[in-house]
């Protein structure tokens, strides 16, 4: 009798990727910080905060309205892509604060958006009442079915994250860390960076990029993410990280 031996599940080696603005931005989405961006045709009070809300719902609206058909109208880019074939060999996990669904449309399958999705809308009296926004219009008057006005479902400054938990979970899971693209100026997001683990390896795509300081294992790659990115993929899918 032959002895067939079981299959064993060597579970692939877990890769986190924290993306920002910066990773959209050759898509042609501006980021918020860079000269271009989006904060220097915008005052951020008047526009993603409840306070502006509260201010001017009509006015909210019609600044994500401008927001999802400039999305609509882009597409993603190579370093999109290049995170998707990481997945051929390893378990990857991104955590974004995009609003946008660059990830989702160039075929990641573990996305979770730390700052919400642009094309869902939600109840502003039970954040757990979503909807799909068809088009690119979310307008005054569209109700949840409690009968009040809908909202995009992002998070605003000042608002509290609730994918942190979430983020942290797989961030434990984590045997390498990607950063593409973000200032990380904004928290609790930043807090990603600070506390991956000390021993495993760390990358930093980003023109821009500086030495963030007390990271251990840390590799700064100064290029923009098109090209950076599929260069540490192709590298990581030959010689691992
Ligand atoms: P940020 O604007 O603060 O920083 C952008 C970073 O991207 C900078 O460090 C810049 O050097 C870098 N960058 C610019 N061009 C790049 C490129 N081609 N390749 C790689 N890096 C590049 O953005 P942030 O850190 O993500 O934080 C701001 C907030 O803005 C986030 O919360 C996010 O939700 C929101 N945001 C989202 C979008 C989007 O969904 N695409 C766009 C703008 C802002």
């Amino acid at each position: 009798m032959e002895i067939v031996p079981p299959k064993i599940n060597i579970m692939a080696n877990t890769i986190v990727v924290f993306t920002g603005a910066g990773i959209s931005a050759e898509s042609g989405i501006p980021t918020f910080r860079d000269s271009d961006g989006l904060w220097c045709n915008y005052d951020i009070n008047e526009v993603a905060t409840p306070e502006a809300w509260e201010r001017d719902y009509k006015k909210v609206l019609e600044f994500y309205n401008q927001r999802r058909k400039n999305i609509m109208e882009t597409e993603p880019n190579a370093a999109h892509y290049a995170l998707v074939k990481l997945e051929e060999k390893y378990r990857v996990f991104v955590i974004t604060q995009n609003i946008d669904d660059l990830h989702e449309r160039a075929g990641s399958t573990n996305v979770i958006h730390l700052h919400g999705e642009i094309f869902k809308a939600r109840s502003t009296v039970d954040p757990n009442l979503k909807y799909d926004i068809k088009g690119y219009e979310l307008n005054p008057g569209e109700l949840c079915k409690y009968g009040k006005q809908l909202r995009p479902d992002v998070v605003w400054f000042g608002e509290e994250v609730p994918m942190m938990s979430e983020a942290y979970r797989v961030l434990n899971l984590s045997d390498c860390l990607i950063v593409i693209g973000t200032s990380l100026q904004v928290y609790p997001a930043a807090y990603i960076i600070y506390n991956a683990s000390p021993n495993i390896p760390k990358f930093i795509i980003d023109p821009q990029a500086s030495q963030v300081n007390n990271i251990k294992n840390l590799k700064i790659i100064c290029k923009k993410a098109g090209e950076g990115t599929p260069e540490l993929v192709d590298y990581i899918l030959k010689n691992g990280f």
